[in-house]
């Protein structure tokens, strides 16, 4: 099991990195992107922080992956913070699309589509074809959510990512101990978005190395 979009008091988070590793071991996950909300005052140090915790999360059986989500940047700097985010060490960049509930500025999905320096488009909201034939493109996945109000336009991702080809991946967005998801709960986003179960099983059991290595990244730590 993985969720590749999680928070942690480095942003807006309850917990911190390491208790959450270790709800998240506890609940059977092996791989856990911590990604915290960053933007140009915050890039580097939480990349840093979320670091320094790679190796305890090791001793709970898990593999953590250094993340940020790219929370309302402009959509012109999206590229540039992208680029940056991965030379200071981020094995994994995710932009904070445009869901249905906040004003996130036109044009960030197009953005983050675009770029090839990011890995997940996080809650694209009312993603359009383009976008998401960009984000097949790319090898960037787009997110189904079990995050309140970001998961309405789930049926619609799904819709669009299939078409597209692109990829799928179910993630928690946990800011609370809560909102982790267990096995069943997984299951449950993933079918209720509108995924078959042989796209569930593809989805939930994505393996995250080799799309890494698909994608080129070589700062991929294991
Ligand atoms: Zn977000
Ligand atoms: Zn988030």
């Amino acid at each position: 099991m993985y969720d590749l979009h999680v928070h942690t008091l480095l942003s807006d988070g309850e917990m911190l990195p390491i208790e959450l590793i270790r709800r998240a071991s506890v609940l059977g996950y092996r791989t856990i992107a911590i990604a915290d909300h960053v933007d140009q005052s915050s890039l580097a140090h939480v990349i840093a922080s979320i670091s320094e915790v790679k190796e305890a999360a090791l001793m709970y059986d898990v593999r953590l992956l250094c993340a940020v989500e790219l929370t309302h940047i402009p959509p012109a700097l999206i590229a540039p913070m992208a680029e940056k985010a991965r030379g200071l060490g981020a094995d994994l960049v995710v932009v904070h699309g445009e869901t249905v509930v906040e004003p996130v500025a036109p044009g960030t999905n197009m953005a983050a589509c675009a770029c090839e320096y990011v890995d997940v488009l996080a809650h694209p909201g009312l993603i359009t074809k383009e976008e998401a034939d960009l984000a097949a493109r790319n090898g960037i996945a787009l997110e189904i959510t079990s995050r309140a109000g970001h998961n309405r336009a789930n049926g619609r991702v799904v819709a669009y990512a299939r078409a597209a080809g692109a990829r799928m991946v179910v993630n928690s967005d946990a800011h609370a101990p809560s909102d982790l998801l267990d096995e069943r709960a997984r299951l449950c986003v993933a079918l209720g978005s509108g995924l078959s179960k042989q796209e569930a099983r593809l989805s939930l059991n994505l393996n995250i190395e080799d799309w890494m290595k698909d994608k080129g990244h070589i700062n991929y730590y294991i």
